[in-house]
């Protein structure tokens, strides 16, 4: 082993050396910057230190640590800071192309058109589209559609078809045009003619309309004895879907999924307004199309059901489907049936796959295995990436940096409240809300707790969720996360406007901004003669502590807002108790406090907003 002394004398000699040369030279790198990246990563992009990174972005105002994701702005910001040569790559680079060209107006054939039946619960969706897929013609040498592959091909005596899409709700069709997918031509309404319009009804209506789908109104269940479709047709009104003979041109027709009556009605009306859109394709291109269903099956790997939407998909083609390839092995129609091809509009199940897309993922054939490798490792790497940008900005901020940009020219926003009043009085507020350049945009507005389908509506048109005296049930909390869509709560509503406000003018202030410290589920109710009502509860998520706010929260609902009077572990009276734990809470000056209900806990913290 060398001695120390002899370290240090190569050390002093290395030092020497490096005097002796001066100042070297910095070298300047093209630094490759994607839409998003960490602090870490850009670092070693450039070759520099990332604590020197973290420094750079403190002088600008940003507080980050290396795992940090950056978007590509504010990555180009510190890379010329630190005198390299920054070159900006996006979707755009390796997606280049991957579309093909146009199609000259004379290739394009007419196309039948893909119909999604959407509505209220019980009303009859899942009956009518079965007396539908009855009435196919091609049922007798086949055996009828057979197969559930998520949509089929009911072919008319006509000779005309009509592509039905079985989707398995609302969330379901927005969840798929979040993923960009443009699949449904026309939005099949049904209504039962004997329970009129209700809340599903309503949220149809909007997803509809933001999917800016024209609709068709199919009154069922007209062979009951209350069937009362003028009813319907004038509740309508009120949610702005104006029937013929109504003072608009949205198409109606009374059906019964049972008796069969009216059905050829509603495939005509169907075939009609497909007319009016003009569907066309060119049959004769490499396939593109949509993922309409996917998933892993024992024995066929992973199997997805493609609706092509322009040109013929072959056996044997090479594909690229959302984050996933593969090639063609085998295509089975809705007859369950093999068949060696499939033109526009027809959904066929694709078997072949590498790994499984989801529902809404674009379905591409591509010229050979190593561009579709390309394509695909290129999206997996960005879904990483922005998955990790998207957490770290809520989206209101972001919409105000697009705002500011002049990017944007709407704010998209789904409110839930806990009752009408408070809905009507905030949508009111919000559609008055307009600058020179941008104006709220409603998706929808509705009564009760946020779901996942209000999330999909939002992410869908890339807004924001405002919940005034309402929570988001787990799953939606969850998804809410997972795709970086912010839910803003109130319970004031002067300080929902302010807010949205704010943003619309460019001014986002300082604001109160609730920090969720826990929830605790009351399992059972004591009566305490000294301290009135006492819950027992476990805490079900993150910590309660004493002194900070709660809510009463009833079936998503805010019913009492306050603060508490005692948290106690076995009688003695605590600080506070972490998720897995039971305990005793009471409410200042409130007693209606039940089994099921669920405590709420928050602090109130100031915080500058970042843009
Ligand atoms: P979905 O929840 O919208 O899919 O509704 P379903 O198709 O499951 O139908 C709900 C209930 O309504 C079932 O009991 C059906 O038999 C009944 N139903 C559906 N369509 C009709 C109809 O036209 N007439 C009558 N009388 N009952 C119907
Ligand atoms: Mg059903």
């Amino acid at each position: 082993m060398r001695s120390l002394a002899a370290m240090k004398r190569a050390r002093e000699k290395e030092k020497a050396r490096l005097a002796a040369q001066g100042p070297q030279a910095k070298q300047v790198r093209e630094v490759v910057v994607p839409e998003a990246i960490t602090v870490q990563e850009l670092a070693n992009r450039m070759a520099e230190r990332s604590v020197d990174v973290i420094k750079s972005l403190m002088k600008m105002g940003v507080m980050a640590t290396i795992n940090h994701p950056l978007d590509a702005d504010t990555a180009e910001l510190i890379v010329t800071e630190f005198g390299h040569k920054v070159k900006r790559v996006s979707e755009a680079d390796v997606e280049i192309g991957l579309a093909g060209d146009s199609d000259a107006d004379d290739q394009l054939v007419a196309r039948a058109p893909v119909v999604t039946i959407m509505g209220h619960v019980d009303h009859g969706k899942t009956s009518l589209l079965d007396a539908l897929r009855a009435t196919d013609v091609a049922k007798h040498e086949a055996g009828g559609i057979t197969q559930h592959i998520g949509a089929y091909k009911v072919s008319l005596k006509s000779g005309a078809a009509i592509t039905f899409l079985d989707t398995p709700g609302h969330e379901a069709f927005t969840a798929m045009r979040a993923r960009g997918a443009k699949v449904t031509d026309i939005v099949v309404l049904v209504v039962a003619a004997d329970d009129g319009i209700q809340p599903q009804t309503v949220e149809a209506i909007a997803h509809a309309k933001a999917a800016q789908v024209p609709i068709i109104v199919a009154i069922n269940k007209i062979d009951k004895g209350d069937a009362n479709p003028d009813r319907v047709r004038t509740d309508l009104l009120q949610h702005e879907v104006a029937l013929e003979g109504y003072g608009g041109d949205v198409l109606g027709v009374e059906v019964s999924a049972k008796t069969g009556k009216g059905l050829d009605k509603l495939e005509e009306a169907i075939l009609l307004q497909s007319e009016i859109l003009d569907l066309r394709a060119n049959p004769t291109r490499a396939a593109q199309g949509a993922i309409v269903e996917a998933k892993l099956e024992r024995g066929r790997g992973s199997v997805a059901t493609v609706l092509v939407q322009k040109g013929t998909i072959k056996v044997g083609d090479i594909f690229v489907a959302g984050e996933e390839w593969g090639r063609v092995r085998a295509l089975i129609d809705d007859h369950g049936r093999q068949v060696d091809s499939a033109g526009p509009s027809t959904p066929v199940e694709v078997l072949g796959l590498t790994g499984t897309p989801q529902a809404g993922d674009d379905f591409q054939v591509v010229e050979n295995e190593a561009r579709a490798r390309e394509v695909t490792e290129f999206r997996q790497r960005r879904t990483r990436e922005q998955t990790a940008a998207a957490r770290a900005r809520g989206t209101l901020e972001q919409m105000f940096t697009k705002i500011r940009e002049g990017e944007a020219k709407e704010l998209a926003v789904v409110v839930k409240t806990d009752v009408q009043g408070s809905l009507e009085a905030i949508s009111g507020s919000l559609a008055k809300l307009k600058t020179d350049e941008v104006a709220v945009r409603l998706l929808h507005g509705a009564v009760g707790g946020i779901t996942e389908g209000d999330v999909a509506l939002a992410k869908a048109s890339q807004g924001l969720i405002v919940g005034f005296n309402v929570r988001a049930n787990p799953q939606a909390r969850d998804l809410a996360k997972r795709d970086g869509i912010e839910i803003r709560y109130y319970s004031i509503i002067y300080d929902v406007i302010d807010d949205i406000k704010a943003a619309l003018s460019g001014l986002l202030a300082p604001s109160l901004r609730e920090k969720f410290l826990g929830n605790a589920e009351i399992r059972q109710v004591f009566d305490v003669s000294k301290a009135g009502k006492v819950a027992g509860c476990r805490v079900v998520e993150g910590m309660v502590k004493r002194g900070a706010k709660v809510r009463l929260l009833r079936d998503q609902t805010v019913i009492h807002e306050g603060t508490l009077k005692t948290l106690r572990r076995f009688k003695e009276e605590v600080r506070e108790v972490q998720e897995g734990y039971e305990c005793g809470m009471a409410f200042e000056n409130y007693q209606d406090i039940r089994e099921g209900d669920l405590i709420e806990c928050f602090e109130v913290e100031e915080v500058a907003r970042t843009i």
